[in-house]
């Protein structure tokens, strides 16, 4: 019988956090953590605003501050994943490694969706990654005219990064309102106005037609047959979870590795962050996939949890869904599990000052709230939301901020 091998697939925020609640918790075997990229774990949200803005770099966005030695790890960076054997528990490299393991986290996050039909033009992006954004820099360097296409919040953090940058920005959005899948259209028009307040030219319900460029990208078509003049394109219409590698592994994969309410994927595999897709029991066992931080973060320990524990000791993964994004000024959070066509309710402030807290009801219970520029009473609604507090408890709520 092989020393025990626990094996991390994916090396940034959730296969990091995994990997050190397995020391934590006393494993000290081997531990390999395989990671496409070549870079040690970094921080994303960065990338969108400090990263971008030019007021940061690259080293500020190591996960880890400290030293990596107590970890012990045994790093594959710069090589992806290719196969796993769930049956054998044998993870191959794409160079031919094979690594047999007792344990693995699968936590391969996602990656850009595409344009079908995006050309490869010099400056046409996607922002996922640091060498991403580091490009996307390098161009708006050269002060440019930046076209984002897609209102979602990397494409609306994008937007407010280069309006600090004093660059033009046009955002083209194919659906009525930004966010309004996620957010709802009363939401949706909040952020709109923020963006215009802030001189975006943004234009919705638009779609792409096309890019015009020799080498470089020079306009964007629209399918209204007008065209908007370009120097960058960033592209931000959603991720897809990376799991093309484990299409032959016979997991269960549908949009995310499925796993069950304790985040085990097989016997001895378990899934966290971006790429896992789990009935969430505070939601009465709704199939959530989150692409937030604060969920990668504490799926990875959770999941680490769950590979050291027997079956019958495993406990669910409840957790009250949590995001904040920055635009200009504002902090924007969401927490809960919120839909567009979630009822609406502003429980604190206004929308009229883009500073307020709106409570999100569905069925008569308080499914999550959203708070602009309010953290303080936005935290006193994700905790109702974890308690199962019906709406009508959340609209009486006592104490809000003044
Ligand atoms: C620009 C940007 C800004 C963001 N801002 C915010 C924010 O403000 N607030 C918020 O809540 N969230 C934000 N997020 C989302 C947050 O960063 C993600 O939810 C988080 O990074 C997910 O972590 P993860 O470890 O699950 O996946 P990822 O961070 O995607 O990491 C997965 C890693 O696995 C690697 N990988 C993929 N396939 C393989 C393979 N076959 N073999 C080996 N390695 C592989 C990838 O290269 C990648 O390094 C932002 C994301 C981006 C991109």
């Amino acid at each position: 019988m092989p020393a025990p091998t626990y094996v991390v697939v994916g090396a940034s925020l959730a296969g990091l956090r995994a990997a050190e609640e397995l020391r934590r918790l006393g494993f000290d075997g081997r531990l390999v953590m395989v990671g496409a990229e070549s870079h040690l774990p970094y921080d994303r949200p960065p990338l969108s605003k400090a990263v971008l803005a030019g007021e940061a770099q690259p080293e500020d966005t190591a996960l880890r501050k400290q030293p990596y030695d107590d970890l012990a790890i045994d790093w594959r960076l710069g090589r992806r994943a290719e196969q796993l054997e769930v049956a054998d528990r044998i993870l191959t490299l794409e160079d031919g490694e094979r690594i047999e393991f007792t344990g693995c986290v699968i936590a391969t996050g996602a990656r850009p969706r595409v344009l079908p039909g995006t050309p490869a033009l010099a400056g046409i992006h996607v922002l996922r990654t640091l060498d991403d954004c580091l490009a996307i820099r390098a161009d708006l360097d050269r002060g440019a005219r930046v076209v984002v296409v897609g209102a979602g919040f990397i494409g609306a953090e994008v937007a407010a990064t280069c309006r600090g940058r004093h660059l033009d920005v046009t955002v083209l959005e194919m659906l009525p309102t930004p966010m309004v899948r996620g957010l709802g259209p009363v939401l949706g028009e909040v952020l709109a106005r923020l963006h215009r307040a802030h001189g975006v030219d943004l234009r919705t319900g638009v779609g792409v037609a096309g890019f015009d460029g020799l080498e470089r990208v020079e306009r964007v078509r629209l399918d209204d047959e007008s065209t908007v003049d370009a120097d960058v394109v960033v592209i931000g219409v959603g991720v897809e979870p990376a799991t093309d590698w484990l299409e032959s592994s016979g997991l269960t994969l549908d949009n995310g590795v499925v796993c069950d309410e304790t985040l085990l994927a097989a016997p001895g595999i378990v899934a966290a962050g971006d790429v896992c897709r789990w009935p969430n029991p505070l939601f009465d066992g709704t199939s959530m996939r989150l692409e937030h931080w604060t969920n990668a973060a504490e799926q990875g320990i959770a999941a680490a949890q769950r590979l050291l524990v027997d079956d019958d000791a495993a406990v669910p993964f409840a957790p009250v869904p949590f995001v904040w994004s920055d635009q200009y000024d504002l902090k924007i959070q969401v927490a809960g599990h919120v839909q567009g066509d979630d009822q609406v309710e502003i429980v604190d402030g206004s929308t009229e000052d883009l500073r307020f807290v709106a409570a999100m009801g569905r069925n008569g219970r308080l499914v999550g709230a959203v708070g602009f520029g309010r953290p303080r009473v936005l935290m006193q609604y994700r905790r109702m939301v974890s308690e199962r507090a019906t709406f009508a408890e959340a609209l009486e709520l006592p104490g809000k901020e003044a």
